[in-house]
C-alpha cells in the first residue's frame, strides 16, 4: 500500500492508503460488468472518477482537518453510500454488490465496533436509495464467470491486505508492549534499588540523630539532647499539674581516681555508674551524662520525696559497687542534689541551678550525701 509522508495524521494516512486499494481493487469487476453491456462514455468517466479520483479527493479533504478521527469516520460513510448507489445502479450484481458491502462492513466495523454494522447498513442503503430515485429501479444479480471471478479476487486482495495491515499493528504492538514490560522491569529494579538506598539513608539519619543525642563512653543521653527535652517535659508536666523531680550527681573525688588509677580506669568508672543508672530509671526518665563525672536525671511526675528516696537508693548502690578494672577494685562515692517543680523553679534554667546548688551544699558537707535545694538539713543515704 502506499506510504505517506508522516507529516499526516496516521487516521488520515490509513484512511488513504485502505480507501485507494479497495476502490482500486473494486474498479476491475466493476469495468468488466459494465464492458459488455455497451454503456456511454458517461458511465466510464463515472468509474473513473468514483474508483481512481474519489480517494485522493477524500484524501485532499481530510489531510488538513482537525478532526481526522471524525473525518474518516464521515469518508466511510460516504464510501458506503457510493458503493450502495454504484450497486444498486448496476442492478445489485451479486458478487461485485456483496464484495462492495463487505469490505465497507469491514472498514466500519474496525473503525465504530459493534455499531459499525448499522452504520454501515444505513449508508449503503441510503446510497441504493438515492441512486434508484436517479435511475430506475432494476435487478440483475446475475454476473458472468470472469466478473464473478474478478469480484472474488478482489474480495480476497483487499481482506489480505487488511489482514497483513493489522498483522503489522498488532506485531508493533506487542514490540511497543515487550519495550513496556522491559522498561518497567527496569523501573522497579531501580525503584527497589532507590528505596533500599532511602531505607538506608533514613537508618543513617536515624543512627546519627541517635549519636548525636548519645555520649559516646558511657551511651548515655548527653546534655544536647537535655536542651532539647527538658522544656517539653516540663511543659507537659505543668500541664498534668504534675511535679518534675532533677536529681544531679557528682563523683566524688573523680580526679583523685584518674590520677591514682589512671584515664582509663576512670572512663571505667563513668561507664559502670552510667549503666547501673540505667538500670535503676523508670521508662519515662531521662538519664543523662551532663558532664565530665557529673550524672543528670529528670524523673517527670516525681514529687520531691520520692526523689530523695530514689537519690538515697543511688547513693547507697554506688557506695556499694566495687568497679573492677583489671585488677583494680575501685570503691567511689558521689554526691547528690535534688530540685522539684513546681516549689524550687518553674524553668529548666532554674531547676539545674537550684540542683546544682543543693549539689554543692553536698560536696561542702562533706560528699556522699544527699541534698535538696534549699534544705539546710544533709540526707545520708540511708534509706
Ligand atoms: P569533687 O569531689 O569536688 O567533685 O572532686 P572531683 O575530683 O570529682 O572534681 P574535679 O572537678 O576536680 O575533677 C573532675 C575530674 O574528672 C577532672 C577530669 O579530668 C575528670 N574527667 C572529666 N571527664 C572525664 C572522662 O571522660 N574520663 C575520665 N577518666 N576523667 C574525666
Ligand atoms: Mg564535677
Ligand atoms: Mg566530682
Amino acid at each position: 500500500m502506499i506510504e505517506l509522508p508522516r507529516t499526516h495524521h496516521w487516521v488520515v494516512a490509513n484512511g488513504y492508503r485502505v480507501r485507494v486499494a479497495a476502490f482500486a481493487l473494486a474498479c476491475l469487476p466493476i469495468g468488466l460488468h459494465i464492458l459488455p453491456r455497451g454503456y456511454g462514455p458517461g458511465i466510464w468517466a463515472l468509474l473513473v472518477l468514483q474508483f481512481l479520483i474519489y480517494p485522493h479527493l477524500m484524501y485532499w479533504g481530510a489531510r488538513k482537518s482537525g478532526h481526522p478521527e471524525r473525518v474518516e469516520l464521515n469518508s466511510m460513510f460516504v464510501d458506503a453510500l457510493m458503493c450502495g448507489a454504484w450497486a444498486a445502479g448496476l442492478g445489485f450484481p451479486l458478487w461485485i454488490s456483496t464484495a462492495m458491502f463487505l469490505a465497507n462492513l469491514l472498514n466500519h466495523t474496525i473503525a465504530r465496533g459493534a455499531s459499525g454494522v448499522l452504520f454501515c447498513i444505513a449508508a449503503f442503503a441510503a446510497g441504493a436509495l438515492a441512486s434508484t430515485t436517479v435511475i430506475a429501479f432494476h435487478v440483475s444479480t446475475d454476473t458472468n464467470g470472469l466478473v464473478t471471478l474478478s469480484s472474488m479476487i478482489a474480495l480476497a486482495v483487499y481482506l489480505s491486505l487488511i489482514g497483513i495491515e493489522f498483522f503489522a499493528y498488532i506485531r508493533q504492538l506487542h514490540r511497543v508492549q515487550d519495550s513496556l514490560d522491559q522498561q518497567r522491569t527496569t523501573l522497579e529494579g531501580a525503584n527497589a534499588i532507590l528505596h533500599d538506598q532511602i531505607e538506608k539513608i533514613h537508618d543513617l539519619q536515624e543512627k546519627l540523630r541517635e549519636q548525636a543525642n548519645r555520649d559516646s563512653l558511657t551511651g548515655l543521653f548527653n546534655r544536647r539532647y537535655l536542651e532539647g527535652t527538658l522544656e517539653r517535659e516540663l511543659a507537659r508536666c505543668r500541664r498534668e499539674g504534675a511535679p518534675l523531680s532533677m536529681v544531679l550527681l557528682d563523683v566524688d573525688h573523680f580526679k583523685l581516681v584518674n590520677d591514682t588509677y589512671g584515664h582509663q580506669a576512670g572512663d571505667e568508672v563513668l561507664r559502670v555508674f552510667g549503666q547501673l543508672l540505667l538500670e535503676h530509671a523508670r521508662a519515662e526518665d531521662i538519664v543523662c551524662r551532663y558532664g565530665g563525672e557529673e550524672f543528670l536525671l529528670v524523673l517527670p511526675k516525681m514529687p520531691l520525696d520520692i526523689a530523695m528516696e530514689r537519690a538515697a537508693q543511688l547513693l547507697k548502690i554506688f557506695q556499694e559497687t566495687t568497679v573492677l578494672y583489671g585488677d583494680l577494685r575501685i570503691r567511689i562515692t558521689t554526691s547528690i542534689g535534688i530540685a522539684t517543680t513546681p516549689g524550687h523553679s518553674n524553668t529548666a534554667d532554674g531547676l539545674i541551678r537550684c540542683a546544682d546548688q543543693a549539689l554543692y551544699q553536698a560536696k561542702r558537707r562533706g560528699r556522699n550525701l544527699v541534698m535538696t535545694y534549699g534544705d539546710g538539713a544533709p540526707r545520708d543515704g540511708v534509706v
